[in-house]
């Protein structure tokens, strides 16, 4: 039953996303009357996407601004949103391009994120987009951006060339034993 629920959900939501393409490519702004189902901005950091391409490009509202992040510079306005939304999720829900923003934006918290790949997946996501807009992007990137990511980089192997060292001293422990 509540799978049904779910799936009629979903279908709603993939209906509803055909026909508005810019649907859910903002943060519902906090304070704001919301229009619950009908409501065309996304309510959590996992909703959020870009505007659906395929027939034409929306120069225009990647101008506007859209808070899903691929290495784009962001606006006050949508940073305050961002901020709110990242605040009120639980860290495991948190999708890795927002971790990425928040290490760009906040970093560096190296260590929390030790897990997760150096780049928060980013050059995967700007390939997939560069791709279906046809080789052309919508945006500048942040000034800074791949030099800090590039930074991470080695901070990242750095710390596995340690693990390894250490690990590997272990287990010459357990053989003289
Ligand atoms: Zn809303």
């Amino acid at each position: 039953m509540a799978e049904t629920r779910n799936n009629d959900f979903l279908r709603v939501r993939v209906a509803q996303s055909r026909a508005n393409p810019l649907w859910c490519t903002k943060l519902c702004p906090p304070g704001s009357v919301c229009q619950g189902d009908k409501c065309p901005f996304a309510h959590n950091l996992s909703e959020l996407k870009a505007p659906s391409e395929m027939d034409q490009l929306y120069d225009d509202a990647w101008k506007d601004g859209v808070d899903r992040w691929y290495g784009q510079i962001m606006q006050p306005e949508q940073m305050n949103h961002f901020s709110y939304y990242y605040e009120k999720t639980q860290f495991f829900d948190v999708p890795d391009w927002a971790r990425g923003l928040h290490y760009v934006w906040k970093g560096p918290h190296v260590l929390s994120d030790r897990y997760h790949m150096w780049d928060y997946g980013l050059t995967m996501d700007v390939e997939l987009l560069r791709r279906s807009r046809g080789g052309r992007l919508p945006f500048e990137f942040m000034p800074n951006l791949w030099i800090i990511l590039g930074a991470r980089h080695g901070q990242l192997r750095a710390q596995t060339q340690e693990v390894i060292s250490y690990g590997a001293k272990r287990s010459c422990v357990h053989i003289v034993f």
